[in-house]
């Protein structure tokens, strides 16, 4: 090769190299030589080891190259400061010289300016070291984080607890004072006068009203610790509907609101339990009633659900509908939309919150389209049970 070329790619390698005799005497350099010593011309006939320091200490390995015994020596990431004061990293590499007839004649002292990837190497250490600080610290967060969640998890087993048993100890005495005044308003102990009855009838929707709110209280630590049990069983869904339509007729003909029953014919037994698919069926009935004005119009339809194997049953209401940013919260615990406050209707925004509940443990699903002013649909699927049932005329 043109010695003008290989001192060229020697400089562009930033790589250098110098040959000396049986002494270890500098007889050639060439390459970048400069950035390795600061004067080129002290190389030639200097000992090698006065040019390198980094041989001082080595001289054996160097001797053994020369007498054949060792094939090359290497030091590598050698670092070096710069006049500049920067850090330079260098390779050195050495092998035995030989004279074309194979004999070592001297040794050639390869030098590599590798600063760049020293430093990508630093680097890459120094990210490593931050990766594995960075992964402690998220082990000992994860850690942490276990731990509040466990002591959170505590603190809600203890509030469910406590919402269950003050739920269990304030139902025994309500359903005594809903016995009692009922007793008073047959009048089994006496006739009443008018302000009397008025009084009592007053104390008795109080009554129910509080008995509401503390059985759904207790439905939803029931749901949120899963301790909600279903009795499944083939089941005549009309007629479901129609005994529970039975139970609101009071509550709807005090409104003048009035009701619609549709069933398709020779529909399927659904696979419910009976108390709680009455209980979904209930609430939806309820909300329709309480949230349409009086004389307002409620409908009731049962058909078989565009997803297969599935009835489904829609109340619809003409009532005051819910705003669409406000439905989206509508299934949470204890919302209740801005719209029920203007028509003064009492709860707890619990009913929707157990409803759904109650149909996903069915294996059903609800779902509802409303419009503020215009009225509401809510509709809910059961799980067909393969068995025929009768069916409302
Ligand atoms: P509650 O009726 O006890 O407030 P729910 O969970 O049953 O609780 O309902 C949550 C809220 O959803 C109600 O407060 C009401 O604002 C709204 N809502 C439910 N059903 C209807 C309906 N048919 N028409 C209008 N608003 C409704």
């Amino acid at each position: 090769m043109d010695p003008a070329i290989l001192k060229l790619i020697l400089q562009d390698r930033k790589m250098a190299y110098a040959v000396t005799d049986q002494n270890l005497k500098v007889v050639e350099v060439s390459g970048a030589i400069e950035l390795f010593h600061e004067d080129r011309n002290a190389w030639l006939g200097c000992p090698l080891p006065a040019m390198v320091p980094e041989l001082v200490g080595n001289e054996k390995a160097l001797t053994d190259i020369l007498a054949g015994k060792l094939p090359r020596f290497e030091l590598a990431w050698v670092n070096r400061e710069t006049e500049t004061g920067a850090m330079r990293y260098l390779t050195m590499i050495d092998l035995p010289y030989r004279h074309q007839a194979g004999q070592i004649t001297g040794l050639i002292h390869l030098m590599g300016d590798v600063t760049e990837m020293g430093r990508l190497k630093q680097k890459l250490a120094q990210q490593r070291n931050e990766l594995r600080l960075l992964q402690e610290q998220l082990t000992r967060q994860n850690q942490e984080l276990a731990a509040a969640n466990a002591e959170l998890q505590q603190l809600s087993d203890m509030k469910s607890m406590f919402v269950s048993v003050a739920a269990h100890e304030l139902r025994t005495p309500l359903t005594s004072i809903n016995g009692f005044v009922e007793l008073l308003l047959d009048e089994d102990s006496g006739p009443l006068t008018g302000n009397q009855r008025e009084y009592l009838g007053i104390v008795q929707s109080s009554a129910h009203r509080l008995l509401t709110i503390t059985n759904n209280l207790l439905d939803v630590t029931r749901i949120e610790t899963g301790r909600i049990e279903l009795v499944l069983q083939p089941c005549d869904l009309p007629a479901l509907v129609e005994a529970t339509v039975t139970e609101f007729r009071p509550q709807l003909e005090n409104k003048s609101q009035h009701l619609t029953l549709r069933a398709e014919a020779s529909l399927p037994a659904a696979l419910c339990d009976k108390t709680r698919a009455a209980q979904i069926i209930g609430n939806l009935l309820s909300n329709a009633s309480k949230y349409t004005p009086s004389g307002g119009l409620i409908a009731i339809n049962i058909v078989p659900a565009q997803e297969e194997g599935f009835l489904q049953v829609s109340v619809i209401d003409n009532g005051i509908g819910i705003a669409g940013e406000e439905q989206p919260k509508l299934f949470k615990r204890f919302f209740r939309a801005q719209s029920s406050a203007l028509v003064k209707a009492s709860g707890a925004g619990l009913g929707l919150h157990i409803t759904r509940s109650l149909v996903e443990l069915h294996g059903g699903r609800i779902w509802f389209e409303s419009e503020l002013d215009r009225g509401s649909a809510f509709h809910v699927t059961f799980p067909i049970a393969g068995q025929p049932a009768t069916t409302l005329s």
